[in-house]
């Protein structure tokens, strides 16, 4: 069967244009369809993090990660009065060896993916073109496209569609996927703002990063990223209880509310919007072979700065599946994986974010009291740890349980092998990966069989002062103890960078590996044996 495209995308948002970069990149034929003559300009995502800044690295996107993200000083949020209420720090090393959030400028960020993938000779980026509908067969989706200029309808094919056409998704609608709403409805006046050359934020005497959780008006205060050298910064302002929505765009109330901060002449205006920030997740994100991503699937308040990130994580997710798949590596079931994996994540994420939202988007004076109080006295709860896969492709028990430390994202750090010194996931070929500390021997021969057929890498990683040249030294000190903190001395990591399982012995790893090749088996990722023909 010959489609037009591997894989169809609607939009060209960031969810889109990553999930292009890495399709391509894995030598797949993509369409991209944009109703717009150009992707959006302005910007909303204000940081990533470090699980982020990792894939981009690992998938040849380094420079360009590199090249938009400034560090992040800590995330402090205040009472009225400005008294401290609680600090996240973000800068310290998080368990990607980076810092844990990074601050971006949206539009660079898109502006450096975008020039990559008019670089790229299998992705088509077709622009002024909507998506007005689509069927599926067996073999293929055909999608429906019309000119925005011309109103010439056309149709093309492609083995799978991924609807990564943002909020108000075509194909989730077409499909006819319910969203069940977690509950959070909030207004928030958003206004990007860039200093005059020179002019940085403690010049100001702005809070770097925070939130003012003051009853009379909370309001965001964080960095927008670097644009062309100049500082972004960015506000976002409630709406008040008694204030309308059209009263909040207006340039005067901009302005006002801009006027507590900044003077006009300290820098420009770049934009202001009036967005609904909402808590929003499909109930299904895969209907045979269309797929939601992005947006499409799920939206959160801004104040974990997670919703890209998770839209980023979910083309991670689907590629690698979508990869083997499309190889004939691996079954469908593989797919059927991916909402699992992804949607009770995000919805964790959700409720974290919404956890943030409840103690900023207080209006009422007496409950914000209530707030402070619960902060001063130290009965408020600690932020919950950020969650990590449940279900899914992960090592399991008799029982059927996930087995910890399976789900956790692996450890990541500089690390040195030989004479070169560079991020460890630089020296693994994409795929599975073994990393054992040095004194566990060579598997059985079964279990190397499954590590074959599965063509896993083996790593063994030694201490920085005690790597032998064939080991790999854990200089940045990311690797080893986490792998101690886990009680483990072994663990299998999947090609998105979560931990399939870990072992504490060369036992535990034969079952570990036998339960890998279980599974692996179950999707069609290695060919069955006979014994399980036989089950089968
Ligand atoms: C104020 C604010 C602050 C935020 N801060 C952060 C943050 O700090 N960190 C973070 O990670 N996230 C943040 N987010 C969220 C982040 O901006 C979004 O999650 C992200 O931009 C969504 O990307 P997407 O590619 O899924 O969708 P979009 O960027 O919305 O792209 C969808 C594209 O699809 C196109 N499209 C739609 N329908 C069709 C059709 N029928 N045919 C063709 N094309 C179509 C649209 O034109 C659009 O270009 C923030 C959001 C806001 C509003």
């Amino acid at each position: 069967m010959t489609t037009d495209y591997d894989v169809i995308q609607i939009g060209y948002g960031p969810v889109s244009k990553v999930s292009a970069l890495l399709l391509d990149r894995m030598g797949w034929k993509v369409g991209v369809f944009e109703r717009f003559g150009e992707f959006y300009p302005l910007p909303r995502a204000v940081c990533i993090d470090h699980e982020v800044f990792r894939m981009l690295h690992a998938n040849g996107l380094g420079p360009i990660a590199d090249a938009v993200t400034d560090p992040t000083p800590p995330y402090r949020w205040f009472n009225a009065d400005w008294k401290e209420l609680l600090t996240i720090d973000w800068s310290g090393a998080s368990v990607s060896g980076s810092d844990e959030v990074m601050f971006v400028h949206q539009p660079s960020f898109e502006a450096l993916l975008d020039a990559e993938a008019k670089r790229r000779a299998n992705i088509d980026l077709h622009f002024e073109t909507e998506c007005i509908g689509f069927e599926q067969d067996a073999d293929k989706v055909t999608v429906h496209m019309r000119d925005t200029k011309t109103g010439k309808e056309t149709s093309c094919t492609a083995r799978y569609l991924i609807g990564a056409d943002g909020a108000n998704s075509l194909v989730r609608e077409t499909l006819g996927i319910t969203r069940t709403d977690l509950g959070f409805e909030a207004d928030w006046l958003v206004v990007d703002f860039v200093l005059k050359e020179g002019l940085d934020a403690t010049q100001l005497g702005l809070i770097e990063c925070g939130q003012y959780c003051n009853p009379a008006r909370p309001t965001t205060i964080v960095p927008g990223g670097t644009d062309d050298g100049r500082v972004c910064r960015r506000w976002e302002f409630m709406r008040l209880p008694h204030e309308s929505k059209e009263e909040m765009v207006e340039e005067a109330k901009v302005q006002e509310l801009l006027g507590d901060w900044i003077k006009p002449e300290q820098g420009d205006l770049v934009r202001h919007a009036l967005y609904t920030f909402r808590s929003l997740l499909a109930d299904e994100w895969r209907k045979g072979r269309v797929f939601l991503a992005g947006d499409a699937a799920h939206l959160m308040p801004p104040f974990m700065g997670q919703g890209m990130c998770a839209g980023l994580r979910d083309v991670w997710n689907l590629s690698w599946k979508l990869d083997r798949v499309m190889r004939g590596e691996a079954n469908d079931a593989l797919l059927d994986t991916y909402m699992p994996e992804r949607r009770p994540h995000v919805s964790d994420v959700i409720e974290a974010s919404m956890f943030l939202g409840s103690i900023i988007c207080i209006p009422d004076e007496a409950a914000a009291a209530e707030r402070d109080e619960t902060f001063f006295s130290g009965k408020a709860p600690p932020p919950a740890p950020f969650p990590i896969l449940t279900d899914g492709m992960l090592a399991r028990d008799a029982t059927g349980a996930v087995v910890a430390p399976a789900g956790e994202l692996s450890p990541h750090g500089t690390v040195r092998l030989g004479r070169r010194t560079a991020r460890f996931d630089s020296f693994v070929r994409p795929g599975f990966v073994l990393v054992t500390t040095e004194d566990l021997g060579p598997v059985s021969p079964e279990a190397q069989q499954v590590l074959d057929a599965l063509a896993v890498t083996r790593v063994e990683v030694a201490p920085r002062v005690t790597a032998r040249d064939d080991q790999v030294a854990d200089t940045q000190g990311m690797i080893l103890p986490w792998m101690e903190t886990q009680g483990i001395a072994a663990m299998l990591v999947r090609p998105d960078h979560f931990v399939f399982g870990g072992a504490k012995d060369a036992t535990a790893l034969e079952t570990l590996i036998a339960e890998l090749g279980r599974q692996a088996q179950a999707l069609g990722l290695m060919p069955a044996t006979e014994e399980t023909l036989v089950s089968a």
